[in-house]
């Protein structure tokens, strides 16, 4: 039973009774008051977890990297670090947007016979109209006029992002970039202090930073709750025709993820940093677990943190730096995702796109997926902004029929943006000679 209280088994424990609290849920007519009590209240603890988490991430994210820049040293060991960071994630979802891309040309989920499969497009068709009724799809407006406000940046505000104004008002927007620059500057200048100053700082931000992985702990104690209230919703809406014209579009999806989680990426961490990939999974398991059912790598940043940090044995000088940006820039998912979902809405409403086409869609994907921050759906603005570059029209009501059955989607895409980022700190920590990583086999 020892293992029974390891916090992955209990995660997927509280999944599983979350899939079958949902499925029950689908049983009860949604009107009664059983139906809307048991959502109400699910959501409700799931509301809290959530928040649990987040509240961590500004206070662990700045005094981890800046006591992490005392241990780079010099500001050139730092310039090599960010270089190598940038590299690789470039590299990591270069090839999850071709493996996407692959997989929706072999698998040509919006065709059926090899016409544009006609239940989707009316859907879509449907919606269209439905968005000129500004009325009937108010509340849908509202909530693509909020995720581009919450989730996507184009790229010259990411730049302009990187400098806030005002340190405290980035901070309590989650605007996570200006927090890492400043930090960063923040480091720098405090190893520049003299002697028992500077000693003293070091020792108050990780004594600080200390206290925050100890919370960490302690919001994961409820994660079996909060995982069930987040989960339990979503399972009790999935359905409905769309749902199930949808099936192909899944499993493309989960296909093609799949191989960039189970193939791509390990083959990486075996070439590039000669570990064993299944070691490296099995420290992950509570951030993947986490990462699934928030469906926010932003709120799984804490729990990301912990498991590369205690369990691989990722520095605190490599990991505080890589995992923080690797949440806000590196979305591997994402872009595989960005890419699938163009290409499938093009082949829904009959447009032959050109290898040059999809050459740029390709390009567009990775720039947009920077952009896309780490909460639920952000990705789904970034889509409107691919579609519309390469003149698909109508892509807000497209995005409207793929909004409805976005969740499980998001779900597994954010687990494999959690996952690429933490296997570009174990490479970079490899690289930056430490041997130390996924090593001991005790501590997973
Ligand atoms: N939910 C994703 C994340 O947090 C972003 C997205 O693809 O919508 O990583």
């Amino acid at each position: 039973m020892k293992h029974l209280k390891k916090p992955h088994w209990q995660i997927l424990i509280a999944l599983i009774a979350a899939v079958i609290a949902g499925a029950w849920l689908r049983t009860v007519p949604t009107e009664s008051a059983v139906h809307q009590g048991f959502i109400t209240g699910s959501k409700f603890v799931g509301d809290i977890f959530m928040n649990a988490l987040k509240m961590i991430i500004v206070p662990l994210v700045v005094s981890s990297i800046i006591s992490g820049i005392g241990g780079v040293g010099k500001v050139e060991g730092f310039a090599r670090l960010g270089g190598k960071t940038l590299l690789l994630y470039t590299l990591s979802s270069l090839i999850a947007v071709c493996i996407g891309l692959t997989a929706v040309n072999t698998l040509k989920p919006g065709l059926e016979d090899g016409k544009p499969n006609t239940t989707i497009k009316a859907a879509i068709e449907q919606e269209a109209a439905n968005l000129e009724d500004a009325g009937a799809s108010k509340e849908k407006l509202e909530r693509v006029e909020q995720a581009k406000k919450d989730g996507f940046a184009p790229i010259a505000d990411i730049f302009k992002r990187m400098f806030p104004p005002n340190i405290i008002l980035a901070a309590s927007q989650g605007q996570m970039l200006g927090l890492i620059v400043f930090s960063i500057l923040f480091g720098i200048a405090m190893t520049r202090l003299d002697g028992s100053m500077g000693q003293t700082m070091q020792h108050v931000i990780q004594g600080v930073n200390d206290i925050m992985i100890t919370l960490t702990h302690w919001v994961m104690l409820a994660a079996p709750i909060g995982v069930f209230g987040l989960v339990t919703p979503t399972i009790a809406a999935a359905g409905g025709e769309i749902f199930y014209a949808l099936g192909r579009y899944f499993v493309t999806v989960l296909a093609a993820l799949a191989t960039h989680f189970l193939v791509a990426m390990p083959l990486l961490l075996l070439l590039l940093a000669r570990v064993d990939p299944v070691r490296h999974f099995r420290a992950m398991r509570d951030a993947l677990l986490t990462a699934f059912s928030t469906a926010s790598s932003s709120a799984t940043l804490p729990v990301t943190m912990e498991c590369v940090q205690e369990n691989a044995k990722v520095s605190q000088r490599v990991s505080s730096f890589t995992l923080p940006l690797g949440a806000t820039v590196n979305m591997d998912g994402t872009a595989l995702y960005e890419c699938v979902a163009v290409m499938f809405i093009a082949q829904v409403l009959g447009y032959d796109f050109t290898l040059a086409t999809q050459f740029s869609i390709v390009l567009l994907a990775l720039l947009t997926s920077i952009g896309v921050a780490g909460v639920p759906s952000a990705s789904l603005v970034a889509i409107v902004v691919i579609m519309q570059s390469v003149d698909i029209k109508g892509a807000e009501a497209a995005i409207a029929v793929l909004f409805s059955v976005d969740r499980l989607l998001d779900m597994s895409r954010t687990a494999v943006n959690v996952f690429g980022d933490s296997c570009a700190a174990v490479i970079i920590g490899k690289s930056e000679g430490e041997s130390q990583i996924l090593k001991d086999e005790s501590a997973l």
